[in-house]
């Protein structure tokens, strides 16, 4: 048991792009004392021990123990407080991830949260809970919750009741709308774990994406140039064309499903809505009352019969648009083997847009 095994578990999960996306995702370690969280702004792929947050577990546990406000967001600045006080000497410059008090429920010393295409084409789904209990019998799902302390007391309850019920460890967790907690005792067992979870959804997966690039029908140039005159100086965009894309693209009511964002995700790098337009003569109309009724820039513009714009302040961050938005339309291709697409409710949406912490994180990722 070692901090070196859950850098080794960060290193293979994180680089690969079927589990891990920008900078999303967490590990941690715990011994009897202390746990060792990935900091937020960190990645996976890269991560060292360095990158790990250093935190006292009984300060954690406190945290149970105590009364906070009723009122939601003094309750998260507060959690957030104690949460911050948990850190060990030393380790005050780093910032712990959102899903450290997740991390410190489960009693095996790996954890692993990741928010994998396939796995969301389950927790974005219709069938979502039916669907895991079919597959996973012995796992938890926890429907769609505010993230934070909120989140975090539901998972405690649930995590507690199944133990008391079973005599077993809970080491496996869905999210509705958001991932997948995976906890195991050693780097074998969170690998056969991991491999075991992933050949039940390709087993149980009906409708693969098909993203082999598609040429555009037409020059682009003039469109990409348009685009980049309704935003900020220095915009890039990216032009993509696939399969899913251009299935997408042919109206309006093939677009619905992905009228609204489907994890938190896609919110933080993508913004809460993007903007397809029926007709290309009405973009700067109607990117104008895009601005105006949501008070933000697009990041993504599906324009119908053409393809998909993703847009971004540098050449990384339009890559990271990009990946994270086709990441959505891959979820709901997968999603349609377990009943069709189950968007985030809209005050949920609400609540990730205007999410310090999230915008902390977007902020990070994109620097
Ligand atoms: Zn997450």
């Amino acid at each position: 048991m070692s901090i070196e095994v859950i850098e080794r578990i960060s290193h293979k999960y994180g680089s690969d792009p079927s589990y891990v996306l920008a900078g999303g995702g967490n590990t941690s370690f715990k011994d009897d004392n202390y746990l060792y969280i990935k900091g937020s702004g960190t990645s996976l792929a890269t991560i060292t021990k360095d990158g790990f947050v250093k935190m006292s577990r009984e300060a954690l546990a406190q945290i149970w123990n105590k009364e906070y406000s009723k009122e939601q967001d003094k309750r998260e600045a507060q959690v957030l407080a104690d949460m911050m006080g948990a850190r060990c000497v030393g380790e005050e410059a780093k910032r712990p991830s959102v899903e450290t008090l997740l991390h410190n429920l489960f009693v095996q010393p790996y954890v692993l949260h990741v928010h994998p295409t396939m796995v969301n084409g389950l927790t974005c789904s219709v069938w979502g809970k039916d669907g895991m209990e079919k597959m996973f019998p012995n796992a938890l799902w926890i429907e769609e919750t505010e993230p934070g302390y909120t989140l975090a007391k539901k998972c405690r309850d649930r995590i507690n009741e199944y133990e008391e019920k079973t005599g077993k460890l809970a080491n496996l967790l869905f999210l509705q709308n958001h991932g997948v907690f995976f906890a195991a005792d050693s780097e074998k067992e969170m690998d056969e774990l991991v491999n075991d979870v992933m050949s039940e959804f390709k087993r149980n997966i009906t409708t693969y994406p098909n993203t082999t690039p598609i040429e555009a029908s037409k020059d682009v140039t003039e469109l990409i140039n348009k685009v980049k005159a309704l935003n900020e100086e220095g915009s890039v965009v990216k032009f993509v064309l696939n399969y899913e894309v251009e299935r997408l693209c042919q109206s309006l009511d093939s677009f619905k499903v992905l009228l609204r964002p489907m994890t938190p995700d896609h919110i933080v790098y993508c913004k809460a809505l993007p903007l397809y337009i029926e007709n290309e003569d009405t973009l700067e109309e109607k990117h104008a009352l895009f601005v105006k009724e949501n008070g933000y820039l697009p990041k993504i513009i599906f324009i119908q019969g053409v393809g998909m714009l993703a847009i971004g302040n540098s050449e990384k961050n339009a890559q990271v648009v990009s990946d994270v938005w086709l990441d959505a339309v891959k979820i709901s291709v997968y999603a349609q083997s377990f009943g069709g697409v189950r968007q985030m409710a809209p005050e949920m949406v609400d609540f990730i847009a205007n999410w310090e912490v999230e915008s902390y994180r977007s902020k990070v990722a994109l620097k």
